[in-house]
């Protein structure tokens, strides 16, 4: 849809971007925004890609909870990671995190070809160059070589129960890389058995952060779990097996 009247339709944030996150959009940046926005909502028309339509919820469910999990990592990262957002439905966290960090090569994986249809779309439109959408299982694209062992940042969101997002995720890093796990809820009970599937994959969770979204006050997870030595190459395992056997 064009918005034929050149006005936002998302609110003016930027006081509660730098407030929360000591991070603020450009102009650009923020005119990037409002077209993904309106990019979603005219999809939205044609098949279902999210329920969450309204504009603030918008922004804070889509826009601010997808950068919430990167933009701490901002300082350590290398000037130009390669981030995979796997399961990444409309684009997300994958499309804010490219609009935000222009320096980072972002593949976004999904494997419902609708959606990336749809993203590739909507990515050509935007001229968002540092981005592609592929169709895939995060199962078989963690055995292939051109995608096993060489991304930066893996992140997941809504994909599945962390011991499924983690071997999805950890195959794909470098040695040190990391993956952010965003979650709802979270206790130290899941964290106990969490454990033990991050070892068998070569990596330690390193923190797990809580906050609370900045308009409704809903609480939220980061997980954050680094390879510390390449995964075992049995891992993943076949498509299907890690969501049915959960390590
Ligand atoms: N990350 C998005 C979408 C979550 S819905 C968000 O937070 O809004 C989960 C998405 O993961 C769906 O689009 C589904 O097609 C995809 N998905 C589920 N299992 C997958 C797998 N094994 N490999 C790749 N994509 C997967």
């Amino acid at each position: 849809m064009e918005n034929t009247q050149n006005s936002p339709l998302l609110p003016d944030m930027n006081s509660v971007w730098q407030l929360t996150l000591n991070w603020q959009p450009t102009k650009e940046q923020n005119d990037l925004f409002e077209r993904l926005y309106e990019g979603i909502l005219s999809g939205n028309r044609q098949f279902n890609l999210t329920r969450i339509a309204a504009p603030e919820e918008f922004w804070e469910k889509h826009l601010w909870d997808s950068l919430r999990g990167v933009v701490p990592l901002l300082p350590s990262v290398n000037s130009a990671p390669r981030v995979i957002d796997i399961g990444t439905g409309a684009g997300f966290p994958g499309l804010p995190v490219a609009i935000a960090i222009p320096q980072s090569y972002i593949t976004l994986l999904d494997s419902t070809r609708k959606k990336i249809n749809f993203l590739q779309t909507l990515i050509e439109e935007l001229g968002i160059d540092n981005t592609k959408a592929i169709v895939g299982r995060a199962e078989a694209i963690g055995q292939q070589p051109q995608h096993r062992y060489t991304y930066d940042i893996a992140l997941v969101r809504a994909v599945g129960s962390a011991s499924v997002c983690a071997e999805y995720a950890l195959p794909l890093l470098k040695t040190g890389g990391l993956a952010v796990i965003y979650r709802g809820y979270w206790s130290e009970e899941e964290k106990d058995s969490l454990t033990g599937a991050v070892e068998q994959l070569g990596g330690v969770i390193e923190s797990v952060e809580k906050f609370t979204t900045p308009l409704s006050n809903s609480i939220r997870h980061c997980l954050y779990l680094r390879l510390m030595s390449p995964t075992p190459a049995k891992f993943p395992r076949a498509v299907g097996v890690p969501a049915k056997q959960p390590l």
